[in-house]
Order: C-alpha cells, then structure tokens, then sequence
C-alpha cells in the first residue's frame, strides 16, 4: 500500500492552548485546566480535560491533603505522577498508591465515588508534587460499563530510546513505532511521555485521522516552523496529517496525546460526561441515591 496524501502531509497548528489561572481541586492539588471539550469540543475528541497539577513544593504534614469523595461517569481518568505519591480509595473498596512514572487509568464508565489524597509517605517527607489527570471518553455504548482500574506501575511502560541523543518515549497507551503501550482502551488513541532533549526536526509519525495534542510540562518545544511552546502550553494540531514536526526542544518533558474522534454528543456537568441532559439528571438523581457506591 502506497501512503495517501493526507499521511505524507503534516498536521497543521490550529492554536495554542494557555492557562495561567490556577484552581484548587480540595487541598490538595493546584491545577491548571490546559484543555476542556467545554470550550474544544469534538476537536479534542476522545479526550475531554487536560488538569495539570503543581509543581507545587508542599511541606511535611501528618494531615492528609487531597480530595474527598466525589463521583464520576460516562469516561475514564488517567492519573499520570511525575513527583510525589496520589492515594486513591474508591466505594468498591479499591485502592492504590500511584507514584512518580505511574499511571493509573480509571474506567469510571456506569460510576463510582472515590477520594483522592496524596499518599501519606509522601505527606510526611513533604516534596514536590507533580501530575496530571487526563479525561478521556467514552464511546455511548460503553458509558454504563462496568467501572475498573488498570494500575500501570512505571515498570510496566515501556521507554524508547530515540536515536542521535534526542530523548525518549514512554508509551503508555497506543502505538509508539512499533512499541505497544500497556493501557487498554476503548477506542484508538496514543498517550506518549516524551523527554526531549535536544532533537532537530524530530518528524513524529501519527496516524492520519487522530485529534493530536501536544502538551508541554517542562522545558521549551518548537513547532510548526515558528511557534514555540513553554511549560503549561498546549498545541492543538488538525487530524488530518500524518506527522508532526518538533523543530527543536530544550530539555522538555511533554505528552503527546492522539485520537480517533468519537462523533458522538457530548453533554457534561462536573463529574459527569454523558450524550445528553437527561442522562446528566439521571446521573446526579443516581449519585445521590447511592447507586455510583457510598465511601466507607
Ligand atoms: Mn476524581
């Protein structure tokens, strides 16, 4: 098969995402919102959220810090730490530490309740904490699956290592080359951590077709010719195009983030991302009533 034009062309820059304004999720955790399908819509689609958390130094405490508990359904939760240590507890009794190079992908689907704290070790040392949560949808047939967890421990996701001392690649979801990322998922997408040392035109393949994002922790990346983007700053790129082209990086640390849109509504209120309105009452009248779980 010969390629088509749309996968030997780039995928053009359609904006760059900036947001300065930082919220309190609980006590816990300082975030920035680099993206939300609230103002993006179907052009970020599967993705919904982008929170970005610190980094923030915090100091040693014996009080727990974080989130208590709180609902969600109709999409799932990716927490990615880069420092610090997130404990997690949910209504079905589940819980887990996520720690620096972990992930933790959390099916919501039909919905559960769950609380989000930083880990107690971590509490007590104090230290910088560093994350990112990620929203990602859900196809209509699939919001009222049951809920489950993939805890992804760093081990688990493999590292690339990109040729000529550009950096690396940790592919935690989707198809980095030939690299198969650990994470399942319900549609095709490609959750990439990239170090980026210092590549020149680094040309990165992804597939024609997929929303792509590109989002910048650390460090500078240029794109597109001209652009260059600093730490908190998102690249919203076209889905038709089968690349992207980094000019230059500097010591960078970024998430590449591609999708395969799913065409579908989308209606959301705090917790919840669902197709329409009646099933957003429905699932507040379902929280309320206990049927997403009650905390013990
Ligand atoms: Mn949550």
């Amino acid at each position: 098969m010969s390629p088509t034009q749309a996968e030997i062309s780039p995928k053009k820059l359609l904006q760059i995402q900036k947001n300065t304004y930082q919220h309190w999720v609980g006590d816990g955790f300082p975030v920035r919102t680099l993206f939300s399908y609230s103002t993006l819509g179907s052009l970020i689609s599967p993705f919904l959220l982008f929170d970005y958390a610190g980094p923030k130094n915090f100091a040693p405490t014996e009080q727990r810090h974080g989130v208590g508990a709180h609902p969600h359904r109709g999409f799932e939760t990716v927490t990615i730490v880069y420092s610090g240590e997130v404990q997690h507890r949910d209504s079905s009794g589940g819980g887990g530490k996520i720690g620096p190079g972990d992930v933790q992908w959390m099916t919501a689907a039909s919905g559960l309740v769950h609380e989000e704290f930083h880990g107690r070790d971590f509490a007590r040392h104090g230290g910088i904490l560093e994350m990112v949560q990620l929203w990602v949808n859900l196809p209509a047939k699939h919001k009222m699956s049951a809920p489950h967890y993939q805890s992804i421990p760093s081990a688990a996701i493999p590292v690339i290592t990109l040729p000529d001392n550009r950096g690396s690649v940790r592919v935690i979801a989707g198809e980095f080359e030939d690299t198969v990322g650990p994470a399942h998922t319900f549609t095709s997408l490609n959750v990439w951590d990239l170090r980026l040392a210092n590549p020149n035109c680094f040309k990165v393949e992804v597939p024609d077709g997929h929303n792509t994002l590109l989002a910048v922790l650390r460090g500078t990346v240029s794109i597109a010719g001209s652009e260059t983007l600093a730490a908190a700053e998102v690249a919203l790129f076209d889905r038709t195009g089968g690349h992207i082209l980094i000019d230059h990086a500097s010591d960078a640390v970024a998430l590449l983030l591609s999708g395969e849109p799913i065409d579908e509504p989308i209606s959301g209120s705090g917790p919840f991302v669902m197709n329409t309105a009646d099933e957003i009452h429905q699932a507040m009248e379902d929280y309320q009533n206990g049927k997403m779980g009650v905390m013990t």
